[in-house]
């Protein structure tokens, strides 16, 4: 039997379960995820998203292994402009960013601060570390990759042939604006 990690945002309205091990425990430095993490660290009562070289931490799961258990009402989406393909979804209770989604993808990307410091998975490596204005300020504990590149990709890809190439839909209703 696979764990089943219980995660939540931070008032415990949303709940939700991720089973398995995560497809990867990666750190975001891309233009995108920095712009969205200064804007929804803007929301009442949020806490930081970014860290202090800018990067977003994500573990990343099959959307097939993930379950909203409660407070799926509370998720609204945000985008950081109207035509955007991907959307951060928040939990609008306490202003928790949940998961970050990209149009047609077969994963989502939990935001880290769902897990507590020790609950955290491994960091293993960070990604588009070339968006950053010096990326050689990143500490230098795991790769860091400056685009998406190949190894990244062929995770993601052999997590889809496992899935069948399937992406299952995650219902939201409505939107979020900051
Ligand atoms: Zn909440
Ligand atoms: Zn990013």
């Amino acid at each position: 039997m696979s764990p089943i990690h219980r995660l939540g945002c931070a008032c415990g309205e949303v709940q939700l379960t991720a089973s398995g091990t995560p497809i990867a425990s990666v750190e975001c430095c891309c233009d995108s995820c920095r712009a969205a993490g200064a804007r929804l660290e803007r929301l009442p009562g949020a806490k930081s998203v970014l860290d202090r070289y800018g990067a977003t931490r994500f573990v990343l799961y099959r959307k097939d292994r993930i379950r909203f258990a409660a407070g799926a009402d509370h998720l609204k989406a945000f985008r950081l402009s109207a035509g955007a393909g991907s959307r951060r979804v928040v939990a609008s209770c306490c202003n928790t960013p949940v998961f970050l989604e990209l149009k047609g993808g077969h994963w989502l990307s939990l935001y880290g601060g769902l897990w507590s410091e020790d609950t955290l998975p491994t960091l293993e490596m960070r990604t588009m570390t070339g968006d950053l204005t010096d990326p050689s300020i990143l500490p230098r504990d795991v790769p860091n990759l400056e685009r998406q590149s190949w190894p990244f990709f062929a995770t993601l890809l052999k997590a889809w042939v496992a899935m069948g190439f399937r992406s299952p839909r995650i219902d939201v209703q409505g939107d979020i604006h900051v």
